[in-house]
């Protein structure tokens, strides 16, 4: 039986209380809550080894140096990467999709193309439009069904020699659904196109393969995966990171300056410019060490438990409806009732102790497809409960009976 007592004691803030009501987080696909072992290694930094890392001669420079440096090996070997310098260390997703988009931004030309799809997150799309209206690419869309998931016959026909670039989440945030990431990677690659894969909502659930999967380039947020804000880290080829120019100029990413011509460092460090988040950088490393102990196929298995029987409970509620029901889903649950305004309902769950997002999700195309405004999203942790669950159908049913 998954631990799941034992493990909620890791996490104080479940102990809290929100509007006089114990707290039933389900919000974690917004962020994730942080155990006790990762806010250990962010005390033991600042109170033991604070200092800049990669230039210092004294102690406390160099233990910060092994410590963060530690941590991408970590997650070196977390997404099984060739190599430790094809981990980049980021401010997290987005700052990864965008130092990969400004990057092709001066490689492609005009009449390349580029191919995205309806289910992403805004920051896989915007990055990738400001890059072609810069380069004249030309960016197309793969749709989606009524179940949430993609057409893959119209991936299909969309791929042509044409096509330079592919970019996909593993896994929807708004609906849960699991994209076939690995048959995306192949037929773009049987096209000569590269393809990113945003991973930000798959990385609390799955242990992605970066070699089995043959990506070019891996996204990620350590935020969504029990590790703090402000840290990611971007997996790409070794041979693609090589052909890409640097995202940013600063310190750290140079190999020399003088004022007639600088030339940069060798990777990682070519796109990690200036000081970065290093006590991030080690507490993602402590997280991935936190959900390894745990283990991923034993997080799979529980979450998927909870997933079907929080679908049955609240379809159990007249009225309520489910979108994203593609049986390729993960652990997210995005409904709307009958009538009733999204907003509405998550004010009266947060009254009542429980955390859910509302809205659009930074995913507007999901919402004009479906043709609402937005949708209540509880999304599900390898910490929450059936217990919880109970509680969160029980505040819905009560909700709607007060706003209908
Ligand atoms: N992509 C997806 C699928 C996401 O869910 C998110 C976060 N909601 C992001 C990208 C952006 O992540 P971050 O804000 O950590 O950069």
């Amino acid at each position: 039986m998954f631990p799941v007592e034992e493990i909620r004691k890791d996490f104080p803030i479940l102990q809290r209380q929100v509007n006089g009501k114990p707290l039933v987080y389900f919000d974690n696909a917004a962020t994730s809550q942080t155990p006790q072992q990762v806010i250990d290694a962010i005390v033991d930094y600042y109170s033991n080894y604070n200092a800049n890392i990669h230039r210092g001669v004294h102690t406390l420079s160099q233990e910060a140096t092994d410590k963060y440096e530690q941590a991408r090996l970590k997650i070196q070997q977390h997404f099984n990467a060739k190599a430790s310098h094809e981990i980049i260390m980021t401010s997290g997703t987005t700052h990864g999709i965008n130092l990969v988009a400004s990057g092709f931004g001066a490689l492609l030309k005009k009449g390349d193309e580029v191919i995205v799809s309806a289910l992403e997150h805004h920051s896989n799309i915007v990055p990738w439009q400001m890059m072609c209206e810069r380069s004249g690419a030309v960016l197309k869309v793969i749709p989606m069904n009524d179940e949430g998931a993609l057409v893959m016959s119209a991936y299909d026909a969309l791929l042509s020699e044409k096509t330079k670039l592919v970019f996909v989440n593993h896994i929807s945030n708004a609906l849960g659904t699991i994209n076939p990431i690995k048959d995306i990677i192949e037929k773009a690659h049987a096209v000569g196109a590269a393809v990113l894969i945003d991973g930000a909502q798959a990385c609390p659930h799955v242990k992605p393969d970066v070699q089995a999967l043959d990506v070019d380039f891996y996204v990620a947020s350590a935020h969504k995966m029990c590790g703090p804000t402000g840290v990611g880290m971007l997996y790409g080829k070794e041979e693609w990171l090589n052909k890409l120019p640097p995202y940013q100029g600063g310190g750290e990413m140079i190999a020399e300056v003088s004022f007639e011509k600088t030339t940069y460092a060798d990777l990682p460090h070519k796109f990690e410019a200036g000081t970065p988040n290093i006590c991030g950088g080690i507490a993602f490393g402590a997280a991935i060490d936190y959900m390894n102990a745990i283990g991923f196929e034993n997080i799979a298995t529980y979450e998927h438990e909870l997933l079907d029987y929080a679908t049955a409970q609240l379809l159990e509620i007249d009225g309520l409806k489910i979108f994203g029901t593609s049986k390729q889903k993960t652990a997210v649950i995005s409904f709307n009732l009958d009538g009733i305004h999204p907003y509405d309902v998550g004010t009266l769950l947060d009254k009542m102790g429980i955390a859910v997002r509302t809205g659009h999700h930074c995913a507007q195309p999901i919402m004009d497809y479906f043709k609402i405004p937005g949708t209540i999203r509880a999304s599900i942790a390898f910490y929450n409960t059936k217990k919880e669950i109970d509680a969160l159908a029980a505040a819905v049913k009560k909700a709607q009976l007060m706003l209908s």
